[in-house]
């Protein structure tokens, strides 16, 4: 398959993210890449079984020729029995980088950035941009870019790979690790949350809503609400669909809204509502919630597009014209606006009313995968991509933060 796309990238055709050219399955989407340097050629009777073991809407590529010599079937069958397995013991998670849980070095800028030293998370703090890596938290000068701080888990932070960040009404810093808990930086010292207390689960998201409570949503170990003294954890076994909660947003009502991958959750005064394909939403797997400033919900899903739900009817946006260039969608914002900026594994997707805007890196993107973004005070939209941070100012102008 064509995935190269420049020297060090490979270029998934399935879902769009770019991985690194030694990878063997994309972290997109969990599909089987060809390596490049083997046998490629114009062998091109492949990796049509991994869509058969990925979850979640992947969409085979087609093509596929049919009448191949009968030993590619045959051993194509057995790759897939093998993958298959593979991915049911080891399920492929959304934004799982490849050998992130190892200790990351703490360099702050790698000669050959790599697809897995991706930005996860932005926030903004006045006039410092602090970076959440899979390669550790780096705060940025928000005018210069110059990285003005740089913290692993050596020294304090819940894990090399930060997954999730947020700068609290009080001004505290959180960040949520890849399975190591979250932590709470005062601006000299950490304080870390127990694994018992978060289950020793990636934390994918930190909230805090209207109230001042913090919402913590972790991959695999549900919700946990903490607020200030007491947690609460929120699993299937008190009515979560999923334990993996993928993202939090709150309406003006203060209700909360849950992707999770088994649908979205409506969270208010202790019940739960969820919503499913069968409702209208394009997939139960949802990584992105945002709200705009109608109070209308946006659903970022895996493989399916974007679903829209105003309250009585939904709507998906699954595809070019009218949806993102990837129907693999990991990240969104709502602005001040009214317009939604989705992230997906092939750039930056705005719906504006209407009608979409597309933004790649041949606008200003310095990757096309986006897990991250964030909206500043002046307008300014923060993207997060592997080779680091992209802003778009409220002029249209470009500036980038390479790792
Ligand atoms: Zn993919």
């Amino acid at each position: 398959m064509a995935q190269l796309e420049d020297d060090s990238i490979l270029r998934c055709e399935a879902c769009g993210a770019e991985n690194a050219r030694d990878a063997e399955t994309c972290r997109g989407c969990g599909r089987a890449l060809e390596s490049d340097d083997e046998d490629d050629d114009e062998d091109d009777a492949d990796d049509a079984p991994a869509a058969t073991a990925t979850e979640a809407g992947t969409k085979d590529d087609g093509g596929g020729k049919r009448g191949e010599w009968r030993g590619i079937l045959v051993i194509g069958a057995v790759f897939s029995l093998v993958l298959a397995a593979w991915f049911l013991w080891n399920p492929p998670k959304p934004g799982q980088a490849p050998g992130a849980s190892t200790p990351a070095s703490n360099d702050t800028a790698p000669a050959v950035p790599k697809p897995d030293n991706e930005v996860k998370e932005i926030e903004l703090a006045g006039d410092v941009v602090w970076v959440g890596t899979s390669k550790g938290l780096f705060a940025h000068d928000r005018k210069t870019g110059a990285v003005t701080q740089s913290i692993d888990a050596a020294s304090g932070a819940p894990h090399d790979f930060i997954d999730s960040l947020l700068v609290d009404k009080g001004g505290a810093l959180w960040a949520g690790g890849y399975g190591g808990g979250a932590g709470v930086f005062d601006g000299t010292k950490w304080t870390k949350f127990e694994p018992s207390t978060t289950g020793n689960q990636t934390v994918v998201q930190i909230f805090q809503d209207h109230a001042g409570i913090y919402w913590l949503a972790t991959a695999g170990a549900g919700l946990f609400r903490f607020d200030g003294k007491t947690w609460t954890a929120y699993t299937r076994q008190n009515g979560l669909p999923s334990d993996e909660v993928n993202a939090i947003a709150e309406d003006a009502d203060g209700a909360l809204w849950l992707g999770t991958s088994d649908g979205v959750v409506r969270f208010a005064d202790g019940k739960m509502k969820v919503y499913r394909p069968s409702d209208g939403l394009a997939n139960s797997k949802v990584l992105a919630v945002a709200i705009d400033k109608q109070g209308v919900k946006w659903f970022g899903t895996w493989g399916s597009g974007i679903s829209r739900f105003d309250g009585s009817s939904w709507r998906t946006f699954a595809a070019l014209p009218e949806g993102p260039r990837s129907p693999f969608v990991v990240s969104a914002r709502a602005d001040g606006q009214g317009r939604v900026w989705f992230g997906t594994h092939d750039g930056v997707a705005m719906v504006d009313g209407a009608t979409w805007t597309h933004y790649t890196s041949a606008e200003g993107l310095l990757g096309s995968d986006v897990y991250a973004i964030e909206i500043d005070a002046d307008g300014n939209k923060w993207f997060g991509t592997y080779r680091g941070v992209s802003r778009l100012d409220s002029e249209n102008q470009w500036k980038q933060f390479p790792h």
